[in-house]
């Protein structure tokens, strides 16, 4: 019998740094109630990566009494679309997470407008003409400052003058900027008058044609969070170049003031969780689309079996860092079969088969066994399992010259057919290429499970599938995207997409015991001694598909 043992995220675990500044802000009474945000960009279906985010922002929330919000961060209008928002709230609810309220960064273009004014007005923003070519070079570098605009000292009038013109649609794309005006000689670079508007004649999921300008992101991030009176603002580690600027945006504007933290990104072996990128693998037809099964994505683990309960799992285990990491995919397999070794229903299903003939069982008889669903709960619910005189069993589970250490079926040898009877091998029939086509048995009606006969046990124990009433179904057997383990290091004169594991999808059938078509469990199930599989929605009456969800065992063991 499988062992179900306890969720990882039953286990006591030290407080993370996320955790320690929240208490301390709460115990020296920075903050009142925590409040959070998760600001996906709606340009793509969320990640595993977004997952860790959404764990965090939402989870912390909870463990504090606070609150989140679901902020699309929507500043891009070209790249922007309700396909994507609509995924993403899906996404967040199948994780199980409540958001306070749905808000975007478009709701606040207004204020944003306005604050922009206030900063012409007093002296701290003005519109430059250069190119976006010269504004690049003017920056300088690290080590060299940079230079000013020839444009940075005109007057507030002029400047308020160009903005609203700006706003009217007067000038072309790329025409005019707005820049802050703070210090071009600043040591952080973020500080060298940064960009606050461009003109962009893009139309916006939500505000339409109304504007063709639109804030950047550093202006409007934590003013956003500020509006909102977030407390902590979680975001990935590269953002902490950007923080001194989402203060300065804050004092400066004297609005409440949000702070911003940074974690490590997750970064997974044998994947990559770049939007970018995963979008090019659709758009150029290298995998069925943003939820096929091998995707990252979570509308891809959801269509390939994994649950909510594993993500949190996983997310959980990984913790939370201040330095990058790259986890080893198998330690979210390893979550996945934690949780479906405890819940999924088990059923049996010969993938390569090799027939059984029982020849002392009644030809026409049938016997109908009450199996359990579920091994961890005996007393539990069970499902109905036929059994006749001729059986599906896997070929690899016979072994005609077979060593010592095979307990599996052999000549003259015995073996339990799961849930049955023991029954041994008096016969083996080979076409003329000297293949194998059928195993005459012999079965001991004594040895039925709870029936008079004394029980005697033997070593092996194998699955079967009754022959007239197997269930032919087709399995879409998934492995690993990419051949790559850490996809960051992709040599230069090669792509990323010369990585694709060639074998990552490997189309199969199976003959499946027929109460696996009637599982209402919703979740995955077992196929007994070979891995877990997911109902895929391209199942039809006629033909169930299911997909490989991961295999049943595996040598890793978390630390
Ligand atoms: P990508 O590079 O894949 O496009 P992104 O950071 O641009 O990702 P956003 O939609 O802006 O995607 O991300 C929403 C939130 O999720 C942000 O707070 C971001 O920091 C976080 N996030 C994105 N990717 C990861 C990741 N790999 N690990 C943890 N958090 C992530
Ligand atoms: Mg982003």
């Amino acid at each position: 019998m499988e062992e179900v043992s306890k969720t990882a995220a039953e286990e006591p675990r030290k407080r993370n740094f996320l955790e320690e500044i929240i208490e301390n802000d709460i115990r020296e009474g920075k903050v009142g109630s925590i409040m959070t945000r998760f600001p996906p960009e709606p340009n793509g279906y969320l990640h595993l990566g977004h997952a860790k985010s959404i764990c965090l922002n939402f989870g912390l929330a909870e463990q504090y009494g606070g609150k989140t919000n679901l902020r699309y961060d929507d500043t891009n209008p070209t790249k922007e679309d309700t396909e994507y928002v609509d995924s993403i709230k899906e996404d967040i609810k199948w994780l199980g997470f409540h958001w306070d309220k749905e808000l975007y960064a478009s709701d606040y273009f207004d204020q944003l407008y306005e604050w922009a004014e206030q900063l012409i007005q007093r002296g701290l923003a003005y519109v430059d003409d250069q190119t976006q070519e010269e504004i690049r070079l003017g920056r300088g570098t690290v080590d060299k400052p940079g230079t000013e605009s020839p444009w940075r000292n005109r007057s507030v009038e002029e400047n308020l003058r160009l903005f609203r013109e700006m706003k009217a649609g007067k000038y072309a794309e790329g025409e005019k900027v707005l820049r802050a005006k703070i210090d071009m000689a600043h040591p952080n670079m973020m500080f060298r008058d940064p960009l606050l508007y461009r003109i962009k004649f893009a139309h916006h999921h939500r505000t339409g044609d109304k504007w063709c300008i639109y804030p950047m992101y550093d202006y409007t991030h934590g003013q956003c969070d500020s509006i909102e009176h977030i407390t902590h603002s979680i975001c990935t580690l590269e953002f902490d170049v950007h923080r001194p600027l989402y203060d300065w945006f804050i004092e400066t504007l004297g609005i409440f003031p949000s702070h911003q933290y940074e974690f490590a990104r997750l970064n997974l072996t044998y994947t990559l969780m770049s939007k970018r990128k995963l979008l090019e693998l659709v758009q150029k037809g290298l995998v069925a689309g943003w939820d096929d099964p091998r995707m990252p994505t979570l509308c891809g683990v959801r269509r390939r079996g994994y649950t909510p309960e594993a993500l949190r799992m996983f997310c959980e285990k990984i913790g939370v860092s201040k330095r990058d990491q790259l986890m080893d995919i198998q330690l979210l397999e390893w979550c996945v079969r934690q949780d479906l070794n405890a819940r999924s229903n088990r059923y049996m299903v010969v993938q390569d088969p090799v027939k059984v003939t029982i020849v002392n069982y009644p030809e026409g008889q049938v016997e109908w066994f009450d199996c359990p669903l579920n091994p961890a709960e005996p007393e539990g619910a069970t499902r109905r399992v036929p059994f006749s005189r001729e059986l599906w069993i896997e070929r690899a589970d016979f072994m005609e010259d077979a060593p010592k250490k095979f307990f599996r079926l052999k000549p003259d040898g015995e073996v339990r057919l799961k849930y049955t009877y023991i029954i041994k091998c008096e016969e083996v029939i080979k076409d003329a290429d000297g293949r194998i086509t059928e195993l005459r048995c012999t079965y001991d009606p004594a040895t039925r499970p709870g029936g008079d006969g004394a029980w005697r046990s033997v070593k092996g124990t194998i699955h079967w599938v009754s022959t007239a009433h197997a269930k032919e179904i087709e399995l879409r057997n998934y492995d690993r995207l990419f051949t790559l383990a850490d996809m960051s290091q992709v040599p230069e004169d090669k792509d990323y997409k010369d990585f694709l594991n060639p074998e990552s999808l490997v189309p199969g059938t199976g003959l499946a015991e027929p109460a696996l078509l009637e599982d209402a469990s919703g979740i995955a199930v077992q196929f007994e001694r070979t891995g877990y599989y997911f109902k895929d929605p391209d199942s039809t009456p006629e033909k169930a598909v299911f997909n490989k969800t991961t295999a049943l065992k595996d040598s890793y063991k978390p630390e």
